[in-house]
Parts: structure tokens; C-alpha cells; sequence
């Protein structure tokens, strides 16, 4: 006799990411071509490059707006990210580009959004964070040489849909949200 299935919830597989802008995202291809020159593998295409900030999987359509208010409360300057650091890990035979020194409102972006995902009830890692750009997959890796420096200008971050296809994850930008400091009345009047 067959049983009925519990109806299940519709989910999206989201993440929080730094998005770049077309000119970073210029210059990340760019590296990642250059690393594939001495590492191999396969280059991811521009159009995925990104940071994950806060990975939340599977998540019941009906928890977005909570995801959103998440996001909402979330107050840290703009800064920059100097990408400075190229480097392999061995078990998932990733190529990446990171960072040498960590600008403190990185870290605050970071904590502030796990944080506030966590209280809400999302399995977030608590694993801790490396800021990375994917940038080769498959990749046999090497001797990790001195790589030209990316300046990303973090001005925004989003919310991103992962979608599962044959030829590997698709994005998409559901949501974006301009970096800002906690003082209210914006606008600053300063032009
Ligand atoms: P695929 O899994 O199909 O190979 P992918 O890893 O690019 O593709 P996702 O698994 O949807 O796509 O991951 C989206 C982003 O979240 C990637 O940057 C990935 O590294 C990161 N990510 C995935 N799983 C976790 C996790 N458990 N903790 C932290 N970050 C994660
Ligand atoms: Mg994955």
C-alpha cells in the first residue's frame, strides 16, 4: 500500500555573497585566468565569481521575508577588500583568491549577518570564515606564486539563489543591499 508523503515545503538553496561589480568581477577573471596558467583545472565562469558571507542551504520559501529582516538590520560601513593572497585547498581541490589582512568591517558583515540568521532559527556554519573567490575547481594546485593584487570596493552585498544544474550551480541575485553605517537620517547632507 503505498504511504502519502508528507507534503514538503517548497525550498530555495540561498547564500548571502559580496557580488562583484563588473569591474571587479573583470579583474577576478583575470586572476582566475592566470592561475589557471599555472595550476589547471577548471576556471570558474566570470559570471559566478563572488564571496559567500553567511550559507544558509535549503530554506522553506516561507522563511524569506525572515532572511530579508535579517539583512535589513544589518549596519557596517563600505570598505575595501584587497584580494592579495592566492591559494589551494587539497580535499575539494579549489584554486582561490583571498586575503592577507582582514578589514575589520569584513569580519563585523560577517558576524553581524550569522548572527542575526542564527538568532532567526538558519543552521548556519560556525565554522570560521575565509574570505575566498573561488576561482579553479578540479585544480592539481602547486607552488602558491605571488599574484597580482584585486581591490574590490565593497559597497553592497545580496542575497543569492543557488540553482543545481547539469552543468554545475547557477546564481542568481535575489536582493541587494547598500553598506551603511549604523548613524540614522542618512543622507548626510554632504552631497
Ligand atoms: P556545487 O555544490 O553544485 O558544486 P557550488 O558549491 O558552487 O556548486 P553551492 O553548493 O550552492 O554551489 O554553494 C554556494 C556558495 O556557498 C559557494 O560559495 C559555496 O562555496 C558556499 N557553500 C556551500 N556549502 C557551504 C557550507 N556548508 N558552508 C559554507 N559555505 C558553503
Ligand atoms: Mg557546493
Amino acid at each position: 500500500m503505498a504511504e502519502t508523503a508528507p507534503p514538503q515545503a517548497e525550498t530555495l538553496r540561498l547564500f548571502f555573497a559580496l557580488w562583484p561589480d563588473d569591474a571587479t568581477r573583470d579583474a577576478l577573471d583575470r586572476a582566475g585566468k592566470w592561475l589557471h596558467r599555472r595550476w589547471g583545472g577548471r576556471r570558474m565562469r566570470a559570471d559566478t565569481l563572488h564571496i559567500t558571507l553567511a550559507f544558509l542551504g535549503a530554506t522553506p520559501v516561507d522563511r524569506l521575508d525572515a532572511v530579508i529582516a535579517c539583512a535589513d538590520a544589518v549596519a557596517v560601513e563600505p570598505y575595501e577588500l584587497l584580494l592579495d593572497l592566492a591559494g589551494y585547498w587539497r580535499h575539494n581541490r579549489i584554486g582561490w583568491l583571498g586575503v592577507s589582512e582582514m578589514p575589520p568591517q569584513h569580519v563585523e558583515l560577517v558576524e553581524a549577518l550569522n548572527a542575526r540568521l542564527r538568532a532567526a532559527g538558519f543552521p548556519v556554519d560556525d565554522r570560521p570564515h575565509v574570505p575566498h573567490v573561488t576561482l579553479l575547481r578540479k585544480t592539481g594546485g602547486g607552488e602558491v606564486p605571488a599574484c597580482r593584487a584585486v581591490t574590490w570596493p565593497v559597497k553592497d552585498f545580496a542575497l543569492v539563489k543557488s540553482v543545481t544544474e547539469s552543468a554545475g550551480a547557477r546564481y542568481e541575485v535575489m536582493r541587494r543591499w547598500n553598506l551603511r553605517g549604523s548613524r540614522t537620517g542618512v543622507d548626510g547632507g554632504e552631497g
